[in-house]
């Protein structure tokens, strides 16, 4: 990595109420590491600054897009953050370039959506007070300096100022810097997780996307944070987003992994755990979403909920629905995720047993599950370590996804017109035709007609159910 100035020295943690350091500027260094961005992202910062200038306020880009920057990575959504009348600034930046904007006046921040599809938020500078622990802040405007110090950790309170005198500024007081080099996640103070039990979530999701370390002194904070019910009083949808966001990385299994070890899984419930069992299918999770995406390329998997089903995928229907519940998950997460215990061990089972199986059984056997309960199938059996079943497995999908496609030339309307009188027995006399159709047994709609007729007569459907 570039080695950049370090402005502001600063190896131990902040205190709470700490005075700001003076920041001086080093701009050079920091203009060099912007050039990394598209040119025309470039330009638009710097038209921005402009604005910023004739409009009065200092204008700063922060947080992740810095750290990003820094890092060499891309993460080209711009967050800003304005000394000044945030929100204001941002009308003025949406009338200018007609982009979409939404504002959130609770928390003086701002989305914008500019016509090429890039997001940007824009922030006023602020300070925050936490009424309790776990609980939303509430904010006041104050200066960058204070706003730099309410992040959650050092690599994340970098900022570059954007006004044209100043452009390229590097604003580090918590030696965000230092830490990147040292791949270090460190906390701004001792009450940081107190305050905002989120952190916890965020710390590991960083730690691992980086491949950083945790600083012993936040590792021991959190760890201590993680001994108490702190996490208890986070909302249901603040966790669900922590975890599923979690879970949205690119390697989940080490955060998974990670969240056993630091003894979090317990808030999503006291009886998850993080067995051996857990862990092989977990890990076998990768494998076979690699294998599904290359076969059915238009299954769009929702992987958070993937990894989440395959977390809590031994455990007691009685455990998962009350971490449904802890999670506040919606009616479809939930559905998923409860079918990745009994239903699909339940058709794993009869899909690896010896004996054939009818592609209509097959398909019986499947179609009540999502897309994301077949990979769990799949990763199941693969967890298994049983190469033969596994490959049977596979097969068994391929001609489920192919069979799935399929469907009844006939119609509840067909049916009517045959005579037969509505009811629930049109769903009977359907499932039989695609069954049928399913196995190979009728190809055509006069096949089907035929085997209506034909059933009619010999399996008494027909005299309950002729309307004539
Ligand atoms: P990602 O790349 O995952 O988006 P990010 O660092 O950009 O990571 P965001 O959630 O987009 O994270 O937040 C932007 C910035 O806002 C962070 O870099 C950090 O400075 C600040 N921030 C976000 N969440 C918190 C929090 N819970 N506590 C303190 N600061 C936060
Ligand atoms: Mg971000």
């Amino acid at each position: 990595m570039t080695v950049y100035c370090v402005v502001a020295h600063n190896p131990g943690l902040a205190r709470r109420k700490r005075a700001h350091p003076a920041i001086p500027p080093t701009r050079s260094t920091i203009v060099r590491g912007m050039s990394r961005l598209p040119q025309e992202r470039l330009s638009l910062l710097h038209e921005l600054g402009n604005l910023a200038d004739e409009d009065g306020v200092s204008l700063y880009l922060v947080g992740g897009v810095v750290r990003d920057l820094l890092l060499k990575r891309k993460d080209w959504d711009l967050d800003l953050a304005v000394e000044g009348d945030g929100i204001g600034f941002a009308r003025l930046v949406a009338d200018l370039y007609g982009a979409g904007l939404a504002v959130f006046e609770r928390f003086a921040t701002s989305r914008l959506v500019f016509q090429d599809g890039l997001k940007m938020d824009i922030a006023t500078t602020r300070r925050e007070s936490y009424a309790h622990p776990a609980v939303l802040p509430t904010v006041q405007p104050a200066s960058i300096e204070e706003d730099l110090s309410r992040r959650d950790f050092t690599i994340n309170a970098i900022a570059i100022q954007l006004n044209p005198r100043q452009f390229g500024r590097l604003l580090d007081p918590y030696g965000g810097q230092r830490d990147l080099r040292a791949r270090t996640i460190r906390v701004l103070h001792a009450g940081s997780f107190q305050d905002d039990p989120t952190r916890l979530f965020r710390a590991i999701r960083f730690e691992q996307r980086f491949d950083f370390r945790l600083e012993r002194t936040t590792l021991r904070l959190l760890a201590q944070a993680a001994s108490t019910n702190l996490i208890q009083q986070l909302s249901g949808p603040r966790l669900q987003n922590e975890i599923l966001l979690l879970f949205a990385e690119h390697d989940p299994v080490r955060a998974i992994a990670r969240l056993g070890q630091l003894q979090l899984l317990r808030f999503l419930h006291h009886r998850l755990y993080y067995t051996t069992k857990v862990k092989r299918v977990v890990t076998a999770v990768p494998k076979a979403l690699a294998w599904w995406a290359s076969r059915f390329t238009n299954s769009v998997i929702d992987r958070p909920i993937l990894y989440l089903m395959a977390l809590s995928s031994k455990s007691s229907a009685v455990v998962v629905a009350s971490m449904i519940r802890r999670l506040a998950l919606s009616r479809e997460q939930a559905k998923n995720v409860s079918a990745g215990g009994s239903l699909v061990d339940r058709a794993l089972k009869r899909l690896t047993n010896k004996g054939t199986v009818r592609p209509s059984q097959v398909y019986r056997l499947l179609a009540d599950l999502s897309d994301e309960a077949l990979v769990l199938l799949l990763a199941k059996q693969v967890s298994a370590q049983h190469g033969v079943r596994v490959s049977l497995l596979k097969r068994h999908l391929v001609t489920y996804a192919k069979n799935r496609e399929i469907k009844t030339a006939l119609t509840g309307r067909d049916l009517q017109a045959m005579g037969l009188k509505p009811g629930p027995q049109y769903k009977t006399i359907l499932g039989k035709l695609l069954d049928a159709r399913i196995d190979g047994m009728i190809t055509t709609e006069a096949d089907e007609r035929a085997f209506v007729q034909k059933r009619l007569g010999l399996a008494g459907w027909g005299k309950t159910m002729l309307t004539r």
